[in-house]
Parts: C-alpha cells; sequence; structure tokens
C-alpha cells in the first residue's frame, strides 16, 4: 500500500485534481472532490469523520487514501492587550509559534515558517536554539487552519511571516503555503494581506517579486551600514546591505524595511539620516520595532524619546515611517520568546496579574 497524501500539503487546485481522480476511479459524482476541499481550509473539518455532508463509506474510503492532518496546540498565553501566542508540537517533537495580535477590525497572524533559525541576528531568540527544520507548506498554513478550528474560532484577516525562522530558506514550501493562503479555496486572504519577512537573502525576494500576487515585502534592515549590519545579522556577509536595497528597488510594490531600535547601538541621529536615504533611495516604509528585551539580553531597548525622535528624522527627510506597538509584552510574544523559555528556562511562565495561562 502506497503512504497516505496529505491533502494540505498540495495546493488547493492540485488537492482538488487529485480528489477528482479518486472519486472517478471510485465511482463517485466529481463534486464531491470540491466538497472535500472546501472542508480543507474554507470550512475546515478536523478530520474526514467530521465531513457529515458526505456519507459514511466515502469518509471512511478518503480516510483509507488520504489524511488531513493536524498540528498539536500545547500551550495558549493570553496577553493583557488581546494578543494570544500558541505554541504547537510538530510530529517529530520540535515545537513552533504562532501569535494572533487583534488590532481594531483585524485580526493579523503571525506564523513560523522553520523551526527554529540559522540566521543568528544577535538579538532574536529563535536564532539562539539554532536551526531545526524547515517545516512543510502545510505545518505553516496550518497555523492559519487551527484558528478557525478552535471553538470559538479566531477569524484571520491578515498573516505576517514573522515567526520563528527566515520564510527565504524555506521558499519552496513558502511558496505553496503562499498560494493556500491566498486562494478563495483554501484560506481566502487577500494578497496585500500576506506580508513575507526576510533579512534579505536575495533569491527568496526574486521568487517573491515574480509571483503575479500582490504579496508584501518586508525586509528586515536594522543597521543603516554594512559594518554595524554585519555585527547584528551575520546574513550580511553573504547578502551586504548594498545588494540588499539594490533588489528592494527592483521590487514593483512598496517595501517596508524593519528597523529594531538598538539603544547606543543603532538609534544615532547619524543612522536615521543613513536610513532615510536607503529607505528614499527604494520607495521603503520604515517601521521602527522596540525591542523585545526577552530575546536579547545583551542589548537594552531604545528609550521611547530616542524612538520619537528617530522617527521625527525619518520623517523629516520624506520616509513614511511608523513605530510599531510592542503587543504580547507580559507573555513574550517576541520572536521565539515562549520555547526559549519552556526548554532554556524551565517551565512555561506562571499566570500573573496581566495575563491568564493556559497550557493545554
Ligand atoms: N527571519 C525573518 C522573519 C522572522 S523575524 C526576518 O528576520 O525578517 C520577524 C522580525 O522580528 C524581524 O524583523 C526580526 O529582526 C524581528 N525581531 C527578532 N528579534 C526581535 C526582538 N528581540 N525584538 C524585536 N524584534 C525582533
Amino acid at each position: 500500500m502506497t503512504a497516505p497524501i496529505n491533502l494540505l500539503d498540495l495546493t488547493p487546485a492540485q488537492a482538488l485534481a487529485r480528489l477528482r481522480e479518486f472519486a472517478a476511479a471510485s465511482g463517485e459524482p466529481a463534486y464531491r472532490a470540491a466538497q472535500v476541499v472546501r472542508h480543507l481550509w474554507e470550512k475546515p473539518a478536523s478530520d474526514f469523520a467530521q465531513m457529515t455532508a458526505l456519507p459514511i463509506a466515502l469518509r471512511s474510503a478518503l480516510a483509507e487514501q488520504f489524511v488531513i492532518p493536524r498540528l498539536e496546540m500545547i500551550a495558549r498565553q493570553t496577553s493583557s492587550d488581546g494578543t494570544e501566542k500558541f505554541l504547537f508540537r510538530l510530529p517529530e517533537g520540535q515545537e513552533i509559534e504562532t501569535v494572533a495580535i487583534p488590532e481594531g477590525g483585524r485580526l493579523t497572524l503571525c506564523i513560523s515558517s522553520q523551526a527554529g533559525c540559522a540566521l543568528q541576528c544577535a538579538f532574536c531568540a529563535t536564532g539562539r536554539m539554532g536551526f531545526q527544520r524547515n517545516l512543510a507548506a502545510w505545518e505553516i498554513a496550518a497555523q492559519v487552519r487551527e484558528m478557525a478550528l478552535l471553538d470559538p474560532p479566531i477569524p484571520v484577516t491578515n498573516v505576517v511571516f514573522m515567526g520563528m525562522g527566515e520564510p527565504m530558506m524555506n521558499w519552496s514550501a513558502v511558496d505553496i503555503a503562499l498560494t493556500t493562503l491566498n486562494s478563495p479555496q483554501g484560506l481566502g486572504i487577500g494578497a496585500r494581506h500576506i506580508t513575507v519577512s526576510t533579512v534579505g537573502v536575495l533569491p527568496g525576494i526574486v521568487a517573491l517579486a515574480e509571483r503575479p500576487e500582490q504579496f508584501r515585502l518586508a525586509i528586515s534592515i536594522h543597521a543603516p551600514s554594512d559594518e554595524l549590519r554585519r555585527e547584528l545579522m551575520p546574513v550580511n556577509v553573504k547578502y551586504p546591505l548594498a545588494d540588499v536595497i539594490a533588489q528592494a528597488k527592483t521590487f514593483d510594490r512598496r517595501v517596508t524595511f524593519e528597523y529594531v531600535m538598538l539603544g547606543d547601538v543603532n538609534d544615532a541621529p547619524e543612522h536615521a539620516r543613513q536610513l532615510a536615504a536607503l529607505a528614499r533611495s527604494c520607495r521603503a516604509f520604515v517601521n521602527l520595532i522596540p525591542l523585545h528585551e526577552g530575546g536579547a539580553l545583551e542589548f537594552k531597548g531604545s528609550p521611547p524619546e530616542r524612538i520619537s525622535s528617530f522617527a521625527r528624522t525619518l520623517r523629516d527627510a520624506g520616509v513614511e515611517v511608523a513605530i510599531r506597538k510592542s503587543r504580547g509584552k507580559d507573555i513574550a510574544a517576541a520572536c521565539g520568546q515562549l520555547r526559549v523559555e519552556r526548554l532554556g528556562r524551565g517551565a512555561p511562565r506562571r499566570p500573573n496579574e496581566h495575563g491568564q495561562v493556559n497550557v493545554a
């Protein structure tokens, strides 16, 4: 017997084609294929048994040839500001995290693309764990699917690849996951509401640019010169700033620069002026990110006044800039923190006056 096919690891169109073949081979009407596809992402069912519109015999025939795996949720923490953090255990035991951030009428889901990360940015907790493995396409998209399977469900309107890992180092899986996230037969999230964040892995930026959909690109800049950027982000040796900027210029949609504010490291007025020149050269929007100190013990965040004056310098130089609100601080919702706490610092955080902690 051949191994069952994982329907979630195919794009919805591929799953439909595969299920049509199955229907034809087993004498089922062709519309059954579309019915099953609807239960993969649009109205997700937790398994075939839950697809109650299908005859029982068909459900068990499907279960013999196909699987629709779940991610195992092992922890869920809720912040006082409404941010929620989920920890999922993958089939081989690695753990990844997903963060749900409500803001007005939107719900942004921050998803992981790798378990761990090889890139070792100096201030990032995920880097400290090292690289474990790439996520499969289904494991990336299923982070959104799992939100729809909660009771009550969490309706996701926006997705950002800003959880664990470097999406462009796992492009083949991210490529498929983008299709599933965006496709109307998949999760139906508009391409402009999906942002891929990268340290500047050039082939990945090229591949994203080649997709016809309007997916958004965010680039982690964090330093306006090679000298400083090399210290903070070892990847700058392979992909120097000038090359990243040149690539960003060719991207035909608006690019966002992410810039984490590190006290006395990259937050001087001169840095702001240099960054402004880079941002202007590719008409980038700059997002200033207050440091989550949990991930970066040897750094301190820039004081709020410093961040505002840095922002003002950029604005005065004609650059559009926003200061990102820090969310989920009380549950350590920054890059990789939950996992570091569980693995490196003993038990998960206990509930405190600000946040309730649920460990499933
Ligand atoms: N690897 C990708 C996406 C994951 S990280 C990237 O680097 O872009 C998402 C963002 O969180 C990046 O901009 C990253 O630099 C930032 N980040 C990492 N650690 C952080 C910390 N301790 N505080 C604030 N932002 C952090």
